[in-house]
Order: structure tokens, then sequence, then C-alpha cells
């Protein structure tokens, strides 16, 4: 059997399109206001996945989300680019997970596909923006880890090791580990490939192959019958214990939510001179900004 690798995305709103309506009144996110989107460091954790199967062929890219039904595009949008099986963790039991239940329900789908090399992730979600996921992921499952990736250098797959490249402030470090490894990625090495319309129309109706009480089958679009490179799994599916999942599994509790305004002050224009600058360095010393 070829390389077992495993990718985990997460749908997200666009932060980067936040708008007045994107707001709620008591400060949290409008999500219906924000178009969702493929978490962007998520992209290219799966193009590493696809660029590792593009050099050992019979590797197999299985793709996992855990969201609500429309979490389903980023699976099909992992089709498109060329995932090899795609699995949604979805029930409503899993409603108002923190980062430690979030990962404990992807380490139980992870355990469910089992004999895994590597798992690859992407560093940090544009929404939580904990960064907490994928170490905590692995550390559940007892595996190594190696953060913040920009590139894999190579594999030995006889010796089950992986080289990677990984930034660290001022610099980059060079890091080999032994398989299982999960590797979270982060956007500098990897330039995610585009949808290949082949793939989109092949899995443009995909529908899944387990049903759940809870789900609404209308998400995926799926008239066309069963595709069993999409699967639908709740909390049985995956041998999850319901105490570790959603709230019950969520000892993180969010006090307070507060939107910070930031409001300009006076504007002082400096000359880009010595001269302008040196003033610049007198005043902030002069109303105790600096010294
Ligand atoms: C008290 C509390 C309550 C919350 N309640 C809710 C709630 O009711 N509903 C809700 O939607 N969110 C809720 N959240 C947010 C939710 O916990 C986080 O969105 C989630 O745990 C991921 O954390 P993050 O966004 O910081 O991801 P990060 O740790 O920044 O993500 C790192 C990487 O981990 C992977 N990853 C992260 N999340 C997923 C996922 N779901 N599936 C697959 N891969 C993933 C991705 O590769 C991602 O790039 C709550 C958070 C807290 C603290």
């Amino acid at each position: 059997m070829g390389l077992n690798l495993v990718v985990l995305v997460k749908q997200v709103p666009d932060t980067a399109n936040i708008t007045g309506e994107a707001m709620k009144e008591d400060g949290t996110v409008n999500r219906q206001a924000l178009p969702a989107i493929f978490n962007p460091e998520d992209l290219h954790a799966l193009e590493a996945a696809l660029t590792v199967k593009d050099q050992y062929p019979d590797a197999k890219v299985n793709v996992l989300t855990m969201g609500p039904p429309p979490a389903v595009q980023v699976l099909k949008e992992s089709l498109y680019r060329g995932a090899d099986f795609v699995a949604l963790i979805s029930d409503r039991r899993f409603a108002a997970a923190d980062t430690l239940a979030t990962s404990y329900a992807l380490k139980c789908a992870i355990e469910k596909i089992g004999n895994v090399d590597m798992v690859f992730c992407g560093r940090q979600a544009i929404d939580g923006d904990t960064a907490q996921v994928g170490p905590q992921t692995a550390e559940k499952l007892g595996i190594n880890q190696i953060t913040c990736v920009s590139e894999i250098n190579g594999i030995d797959e006889g010796k089950k090791t992986v080289e990677a490249t990984r930034s660290i402030e001022g610099g980059f470090e060079e890091v080999r580990s032994g398989f299982p490894v999960l590797l979270t990625f982060t956007d500098e090495g990897y330039i995610p490939r585009p949808p290949s319309a082949i793939r989109m129309l092949a899995y443009k109706n995909a529908s899944t192959d387990v049903s759940s009480e809870d789900f609404d089958e209308s998400y995926m679009d799926g008239d066309t019958g069963v595709n069993t490179n999409l699967a639908l799994w709740d909390i049985e599916a995956i041998n999850a214990d319901v105490a570790n999942c959603g709230l019950s599994g969520s000892p993180t509790k969010v006090k307070k939510i507060q939107s910070v305004v930031l409001t300009a002050g006076d504007i002082k224009m400096v000359e880009n001179t010595a001269g302008g600058i040196a003033e610049m360095v007198h005043d902030l010393i002069a109303d105790h900004t600096l010294g």
C-alpha cells in the first residue's frame, strides 16, 4: 500500500471581506453576511499533499472537515483539485465545540481512516485564529508534529521519514521526522493548483454513502446517487465519546466578546529626512512615548 495521507480543512467566513453587516449587535460574527471560503492555509496544506501524490502516485489523499452541512463545499473543492476520498464530520452533537473538542473529533476520524503516515493542516484558521487544532490533534494521536512548514524537502518511503523546512523567527529550520507525523503549513511554499474541469464534472453531483438523521442531503446537490468518495460521518461513525464532543467536551467558556474599534488620533506628517526623523524622535521623547 502507498502513502496514506490525511488533510484537515476548514470552511471559514471570508474575514478579509468584512462589511458593516459582518458583526451582529452582540459583537459576534454574522456568518450569513460573509461568504464562506476554504481556509487559505488549508489550500496550501492540500497542495502539499497533492504534490506528494504527484511524486508517489499510489499515495492516497483523504480530506476531512468537521462542520455543518454547507462545509461539504470545501470537500468538493478538494475532490476537484485531486483528493481521493473526503469525509464530512457532521452531527448536531458537535455544535459549540472549542478547539479541544474539535481536535478530539478529528483525532477519532483520523483513527477511523487508520494507518495514516502524514496528516496535513493549515497553521491557523482565519476565523478562530488559535492555531491550536493541528498541535492538539497530534497530541491526541500521540504522534510527532512539525509546525509552520513552508515546504516538504523529501520523503523516504522505505525509512518512513519526511524532511521539511519550517519557518522560525528570523529564518528557517530543516527538520526530519519519522511517520506518523502531523505537519501544519504556512502559505509560503506551495501555490495551490486550480480545480480540474474534468474532476468538477465528475464530482459536481457527488453525494454521500452514509446518511444521518440530522443531515439535509440537499446540501450535496446530490441527485445522481451515491458517490463512495464522499462520506458523512456522525459521532457513532467515528467511534467518538459524546462526552468529549461539542459543548460537553469544551472546557473553554467565552466570558465576554468585545468589538475593538480603533480610532485615529491626531496625524502629524514627518518629513522623510534625517532632520524630520530627529524631530519626530525628539517629540516622542518629550511626550514620554519613548525613553
Ligand atoms: C468556547 C468556544 C465555543 C465555540 N463554539 C463554536 C460554535 O458553536 N460553532 C462554531 O462553529 N465554532 C465554535 N467555536 C470555534 C471553534 O472552536 C473553532 O472554530 C475550532 O475549534 C477551530 O479552531 P480555530 O478556528 O482556532 O482553528 P486553528 O487551530 O487556527 O486551525 C488550524 C488548522 O486546524 C484544522 N482545522 C481547524 N478546524 C477544523 C475543522 N473544523 N475541521 C477540519 N480541520 C480543522 C485546519 O487545517 C486549520 O488550518 C467555539 C470556540 C470556543 C472557544
